[in-house]
C-alpha cells in the first residue's frame, strides 16, 4: 500500500467515508520523498544511530492515514502516534496492521500530560539509556502552542527528555523560530524556546506536497534540547538566585518584553518592575536603556533578571 500515492490516499479515505477535515488541519503528504526525509532526518537528529544496543522510540502528532508513520517504522524500534480524529482510526488499523511496532492513541496532544505519557510508553526505554523523540507534520492551526506544550511540560532549570523533536510547520513559522535576536523574524516563542533547545531549519517543502494543499509553504524544522537555563546563562553558578526562580522571572520578562513589540523594555516591564529599577538594571547589565525586548538575547533576559532578583 503506497500511503503516498494521491489516488490512493483518497481511495482510503472514501472507503472509511472520510474527508480531509480542515478543523484538525489535514493535510496529508503525497510525495513519499517526504515522509522518508522527515522520518531519516528526526532519527539522525536522535543520536539513536550511535548506540544500535540501545532501544530508541518516537512520538508522532497526528499520523493521518499513517504516511509519515509507516516510515518512522522503519527507523525507530517503537512509534507511538497520538491522533485527534477518531474517525481515521479503522483506516489506521489498515494501513497499520504490518507494523508490530506501531501503536496508535486517540487524543488531543493539548489534552496530553506529557511527563505521565512519557513514562507511561517509554519508561522501559528511558530507563535503559534510550532515546525518545517527537516528529510530526503538525496541524498548522495549533503548531506553536505543541511546541510549547511539549517543552513547558518540564522545568527551564532541567534538559529536556527528548533526543530532538523534528515538526513540519508553516515556513513563515519555522523562519520565526529559527531567527536570532534583533531580527525581525525574532519573537517571545523564538526567545522561549532558545530557552531550552537550539532550533535549526533543515527542508524546506512546497504546497503541492500534500493533499489538500495547504495555501502556505512548509518547512522541516530541528528542535534539539540544550542543557537548559545553565547552558543559556553560565553565570548562574556564581548566583544566590535559585535557577528555578532566575528560569521564571526570565520568561516573564521574555513574555512582557514581547507584549508589545514597539515599547522599550523599560516601558514594557515597568508594571511589574516598575521603572526604575528596569532602568537601574539595564544600566547594570550595560544594554541601553531605550532597548526594544525583540533585541535581547536569552542570555540578556536571564542576567537582566539575576540582576532584578538580587536587589530585592
Ligand atoms: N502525518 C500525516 C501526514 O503527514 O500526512 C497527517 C498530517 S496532518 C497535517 C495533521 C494531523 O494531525 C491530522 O491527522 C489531524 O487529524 C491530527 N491532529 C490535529 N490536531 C491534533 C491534536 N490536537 N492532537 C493530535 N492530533 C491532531
Amino acid at each position: 500500500m503506497d500511503l503516498c500515492n494521491r489516488s490512493e490516499v483518497k481511495r482510503l479515505l472514501e472507503k472509511y467515508s472520510l474527508a480531509p477535515k480542515k478543523a484538525f488541519g489535514q493535510n496529508f503528504l503525497v510525495n513519499p520523498a517526504i515522509p522518508q526525509m522527515i522520518a531519516e532526518s528526526s532519527y539522525e537528529l536522535s543520536g539513536a544511530a550511535k548506540y544500535p544496543d540501545k532501544k530508541s522510540a518516537v512520538i508522532e502528532i497526528g499520523p493521518g492515514i499513517g504516511a509519515l508513520t509507516c516510515a518512522l517504522a522503519k527507523y525507530f524500534d517503537r512509534v507511538v502516534s497520538v491522533e485527534i480524529d477518531r474517525g481515521l482510526l479503522p483506516l489506521l488499523d489498515e494501513t497499520m496492521a504490518d507494523f508490530d511496532n506501531v501503536e496508535i492513541v486517540n487524543g488531543d496532544i493539548m489534552e496530553l500530560d506529557i511527563p505521565t505519557f512519557i513514562s507511561e510508553k517509554f519508561g522501559d526505554i528511558l530507563d535503559d539509556g534510550g532515546t525518545v523523540s517527537v516528529c510530526a507534520n503538525l496541524p498548522y492551526y495549533i503548531t506553536s502552542p505543541v511546541i510549547m506544550k511539549l517543552l513547558e511540560a518540564f522545568p527551564v532549570t532541567e534538559k529536556l527528555p527528548y533526543a530532538g523533536i523534528t515538526v513540519m510547520i508553516q515556513l513563515e513559522v519555522a523562519d520565526r523560530l529559527a531567527a536570532e535576536a534583533g531580527t525581525s523574524e525574532y519573537g517571545a516563542v523564538t526567545a522561549s524556546i532558545a530557552m531550552r533547545a537550539n532550533v535549526k531549519k533543515m527542508l524546506n517543502v512546497s504546497a503541492g506536497n500534500f493533499h489538500p494543499a495547504p495555501k502556505v509553504a512548509s518547512a522541516v524544522i530541528g528542535i534539539v534540547p540544550h542543557g537548559g537555563i545553565s547552558e543559556v546563562y553560565p553565570e548562574l553558578r556564581d548566583s544566590n538566585i535559585s535557577p528555578e526562580l532566575l528560569g521564571e522571572k526570565a520568561l516573564e520578562l521574555i513574555s512582557l518584553g514581547f507584549s508589545q513589540r514597539r515599547k522599550t523594555l523599560v516601558n514594557a516591564a515597568a508594571s511589574v518592575w516598575g521603572k526604575e529599577r528596569m532602568t537601574a538594571a539595564l544600566d547594570t547589565a550595560d544594554i541601553r536603556v531605550d532597548i526594544r525586548g525583540e533585541k535581547l538575547s536569552p542570555h540578556d533576559f536571564c542576567r537582566l533578571a539575576d540582576i532584578l532578583l538580587s536587589k530585592d
